[in-house]
């Protein structure tokens, strides 16, 4: 039976609908569900385990975010680790930072990487190419678990919680970024829609709060990440990372050379401020 319509189900009761104007590529590989159709307003669309994870049109909002609020923070950031990401968009926006030296991705799934550089080619743009980058094929918590390398910043860009994406979540995953960053390093994972998904996000504070002197969240609307705003998780022993004035957060900027569609020093500066219901779940379960 031909797909016609993608309906996502990671919330019960609630999901968003795309119409399939043609189904480009799918597969169960030996982790997830792997489906690439093409959609008249998002574009090319991949999707998990029935859970979108990137679109054409508004992959930019999440990768820019993801990527160009931990490095421009950090300041000098040289050596970058990213678990997940297989569709290339975040490794593409890290390599344009000429100052990253070397960048180690951790992938699960070789398939995902493979059918995104040939369905989605602009996630990529070549990143996977760059003699700075190292693909590893592997469980991130296992990756990290014989890691004796150390990283200025550590991006996850996992799935949701579920599936193979759910060892990205605790608390033996976070010890190990923990001690995989230098002094003063940055850690930042995706943490889902914080309206419907908010018990995740302040699981998170309990699990990762306990390993950095600085763990907050910031966040950024991204259409297809149906249901409000989507929640970043941030880590940092150094608080003052995350407090840059503005004014050297613009430096940075201009001296990145950076072109970008979503970032830019106001949005980075303004991020971190959180909705009440946000910080009212945190304070209830966290203190705070
Ligand atoms: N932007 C998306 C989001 O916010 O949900 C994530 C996109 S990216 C495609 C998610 C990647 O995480 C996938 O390529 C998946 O294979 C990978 N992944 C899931 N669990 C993993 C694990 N335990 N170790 C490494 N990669 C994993």
């Amino acid at each position: 039976m031909t797909m016609t319509s993608f309906l996502e189900r990671l919330h019960p009761g609630y999901g968003q609908h795309f119409a399939i104007d043609e189904v480009l590529f799918e597969q169960v590989t030996a982790h997830q569900q792997l489906v690439i159709f093409r959609n008249a307003t998002f574009g090319r669309v991949m999707a998990l385990d029935g859970i979108v994870q990137t679109t054409e049109r508004d992959e930019f909002i999440y990768h820019e975010m993801l990527t160009h609020v931990p490095i421009l923070a950090h300041g000098a950031a040289r050596r970058v680790l990213i678990i997940g990401g297989g569709d290339g968009g975040i490794l593409r926006e890290v390599l344009r930072h000429a100052q990253v030296e070397r960048v180690v991705q951790v992938e699960i799934d070789a398939a995902v990487i493979e059918m995104c550089k040939r369905y989605l080619p602009n996630h990529s743009a070549g990143a996977f190419d760059d003699p700075r980058a190292q693909i590893v094929i592997a469980d991130g918590i296992d990756y990290l678990r014989q890691c004796d390398e150390r990283y200025d910043v550590i991006i996850s860009d996992c799935t949701d919680p579920v599936g193979p994406g759910e060892v990205l979540f605790s608390s033996e995953f976070y010890a190990g970024c923990r001690r995989c960053l230098n002094p003063a390093g940055v850690f930042v994972a995706q943490n889902g829609v914080a309206f419907l998904q908010l018990d995740e996000v302040v699981t998170t504070r309990e699990r990762l709060g306990p390993w950095f002197a600085d763990q907050t969240f910031y966040q950024a609307a991204v259409p297809t990440y149906a249901g409000g705003l989507m929640a970043f998780a941030w880590g940092c022993d150094d608080p003052a990372v995350r407090q840059i004035p503005l004014p050297e957060l613009e430096r940075r900027y201009r001296a990145s050379e950076l072109c970008t569609r979503y970032y830019n020093p106001q949005i980075h500066a303004g991020c971190f401020a959180l909705p009440q219901y946000l910080l009212d779940a945190l304070a209830a379960r966290c203190g705070g």
